[in-house]
């Protein structure tokens, strides 16, 4: 790092004009320029240190860095806030990366992934999965209130959720379950796929999702249900 000029020092400097923020403010410029490209991938990668860079060191910080760093390079089916309020997306941040320049606007979303956000019957839908969700919470901490509303937005895309929501594996999203809900994510002792396991669960609630068979085995929507998530 160049000496700070005379009268200056380093420690004075606005957080956005250090090279942990011009790193990232870069990864995002050449993230989007380069969409879809190697040069893409590794600004999303360098985008995700960055973040982890000021992260509060929790589990879930990792897997909200990738979702936060596909969000803003348009890599997301996720919608601009993550289906938070202003607000709880602004404490979202601040709660798992408390490094961020606070004098630094959130970067805006880029076009992203279509999803079934506003589709009728929707809204219930996600309201259905975050209850869900929040019964099988370890802790009452508003976080967790985040995090199940995050995950409940998270399946409503087309696509596997890992990949819709932008996690670096599915290993990930199961980390960020585990964060909200962990006596939920105990109960998928067969590894099934995520989303559905999650419908499954409302089915087994009686929330009015049906399964296809009385039992999974008999079920000739198997693969759908337990077949690798690429
Ligand atoms: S395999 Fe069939 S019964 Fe089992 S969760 Fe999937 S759809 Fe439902």
């Amino acid at each position: 790092m160049p000496p700070s000029p005379p009268g200056r020092t380093s420690a004075s400097r606005p957080m956005t004009a250090r090279p942990g923020f011009r790193r990232f403010a870069h990864a995002l410029n050449v993230g989007r320029g380069g969409f879809g490209t190697p040069i893409a991938d590794r600004a999303w990668r360098d985008l995700r240190a960055c973040l982890l860079g000021w992260g509060a060191g929790t589990p879930a910080d990792a897997p909200i860095a990738s979702v936060l760093a596909s969000l803003w390079l348009g890599r997301s089916a996720l919608p601009p806030r993550l289906g938070l309020r202003a607000w709880g997306f602004r404490a979202l941040v601040r709660e798992h990366f408390p490094g961020f320049p606070k004098s630094a606007a959130l970067p805006r979303p880029i076009a992203v992934a279509p999803c079934r956000l506003g589709q009728t019957g929707v809204a219930e839908e996600i309201q259905d999965l975050e209850r869900l969700l929040l019964s099988g919470r370890a802790t009452a901490a508003p976080a967790t209130r985040r995090l199940a509303k995050l995950l409940a937005v998270g399946c409503m895309g087309y696509g596997h959720m890992w990949k819709d929501m932008g996690f670096a594996s599915r290993a990930e999203l199961r980390s960020l379950l585990t964060a909200a809900a962990p006596k939920v994510v105990r109960r998928n002792t067969r590894d099934m796929r995520w989303k559905k396991f999650l419908y499954r669960e409302l089915c087994k609630s009686e929330a009015g999702y049906v399964c296809r068979a009385p039992s999974c085995d008999a079920c000739v929507g198997y693969a759908e249900c337990f077949g690798a998530e690429v």
